[in-house]
């Protein structure tokens, strides 16, 4: 009787550290890292809008990316995503758009001269504009063969943490096309971690 209890404190007292160990090291499921490590020097495919499928995974709110310091899925995760932002054009891309419903995206810095594609990882939206602007001509590596205007703020203040896994904290200005819009990327980009697109934000410019 005492034997087969302690076997079984034994048991929890594993089953405990294995289920610590796994959600220190990686949040990301087995079927996220099949896509992660798939040819790593390659695409991935863009999830599309039209397809019902993917469009479960498009539509559904992303998690927070645990113990970002130590995780080391991050940074072929960002490679991945680079490399099929390149194929595709595009100048910002979030992890849903890979089938990853995770809280990370590329966007691209506009309002640098180098025009460098930084990473963001767990962002938050912290404060904004009262102000709405219609930004014209939006568009998505999701929403195939379409483009429509959207609602935005002006500006938004944010924090997440960076690709050198610094905590960030900035304030970026979204205008209209011919000036920087690093703003309207980033709330582009955010809103697909919300199960949210541009198609949903439709405004009427003056
Ligand atoms: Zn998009």
């Amino acid at each position: 009787m005492i034997k087969s209890t302690t076997k079984k404190m034994y048991k929890i007292a594993y089953l405990v550290l294995f289920i610590m160990l796994t959600s220190c090291t990686s949040s990301f499921s087995s079927s996220e890292k099949e896509i992660i490590y798939h040819s790593p020097d390659s695409p991935a495919r863009v999830l599309q809008i039209t397809n019902k499928n993917d469009s479960l995974i498009l539509r559904a709110p992303s998690k927070n990316i645990k113990n970002v310091k130590k995780n080391k899925d991050i940074e072929p995760l960002v490679k991945k995503l680079y490399l099929t932002m390149l194929e595709e054009g595009g100048i910002g891309i979030a992890a849903p758009q890979i089938g990853i419903n995770k809280n990370i995206f590329l966007f691209t810095r506009l309002d640098k001269e180098e025009n460098s594609v930084e990473v963001a990882i767990n962002p938050k939206i912290i404060s904004h504009s009262s102000e709405i602007i219609c930004f014209h001509n939006d568009g998505c590596l999701s929403v195939p063969d379409k483009y429509g205007n959207s609602g935005r703020f002006s500006w938004i203040e944010v924090e997440y943490t960076d690709q050198n896994k610094q905590k960030v904290t900035h304030k970026f200005l979204g205008g209209s096309r011919s000036e920087d819009y690093t703003g309207i990327i980033f709330q582009h980009e955010y809103d697909h971690l919300q199960g949210k697109l541009y198609i949903d934000k439709p405004c009427v410019s003056k």
